[in-house]
């Protein structure tokens, strides 16, 4: 039988001040939080350092929410994963939806990040998931492919160990609509089988992770599911009372 890690990832967006990152930290801190799982946080890049600086000791892990698509040049407002690894940082978040859609974001665009996450050996967490459009067309599975198969076409070293992929239905994330955990654990299962199939990795040794409005409340179901191995969380996590019940499902 596979184990898989298990992960509570907190996607921070734009959002926390400093001192939303002291409280939420030092409250973590005080108490002597441990959970049985990886503890990931994903800031603000402003924020970077001072999120390495106040998890020290802990064992949260932190990384960036968007990395560019070259090493290093002309690129005015980018983010290096050069950078992002120099500062200490573990992973960055790769093809969430709001790069998709806010910023354009092409299959391409992600095929260069993730070859770039690899090039510093930067742990990455690659986001997939439908628009409501298209689950409604029963298009779901085919997009799962087609993003997969898109966004890491030729790219090798592709490894359990540092490579996570998230299902993020687009209609779910910030939307407080879930998807129900036998609608999430079909997504996973197709995905395993397509990392399987298209990729020719061994798709059962991936985690991979539910995003869209998990919460306290129903972290539980969800996690619970078989071929669901941890959330990709943006609201739930920014609190730490929140962030330490989420965790309580593992
Ligand atoms: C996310 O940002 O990836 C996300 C899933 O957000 P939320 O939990 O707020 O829906």
């Amino acid at each position: 039988m596979t184990t898989r890690t298990n992960y509570i990832v907190g996607n921070w967006k734009m959002n926390q001040s400093l001192k939303d990152i002291k409280d939420f930290f030092g409250v973590l801190k005080s108490e002597k939080f441990k959970a049985n799982c990886e503890t990931w946080i994903s800031p603000q890049s402003l924020h970077l350092p001072f999120c390495l600086e106040m998890s020290n000791n802990t064992s949260f892990k932190i990384g960036s929410q968007n990395i560019c698509t070259d090493s290093s040049g002309a690129f005015t407002g980018e983010v290096s994963s050069k950078a992002v690894k120099e500062l200490g940082c573990h992973f960055t978040l790769i093809g969430h939806s709001e790069r998709r859609s806010i910023y354009q974001e092409t299959y391409q665009d992600q095929n260069k990040k993730v070859y770039q996450a690899l090039e510093q050996n930067l742990a990455t967490i690659f986001c997939i998931g439908e628009t409501l459009e298209e689950r409604e067309q029963g298009k779901t599975m085919e997009i799962l492919k087609e993003q997969i198969v898109s966004s890491l076409k030729g790219i090798e070293g592709l490894n359990p160990k540092n490579f996570v992929f998230a299902y993020e239905p687009v209609w779910a994330i910030g939307t407080g609509k879930t998807a129900g955990p036998d609608q999430a654990e079909e997504a996973h299962k197709e995905i395993r089988t397509i990392i399987s199939n298209e990729l020719g990795l061994p798709g059962e040794q991936f985690s991979i992770l539910y995003g869209g409005s998990v919460k306290p409340a129903n972290v539980q179901d969800l996690m619970s599911q078989e071929n669901i191995d941890g959330a990709l969380v943006g609201g739930a996590s920014l609190k730490s009372n929140d962030y330490r019940e989420l965790c309580a499902a593992f």
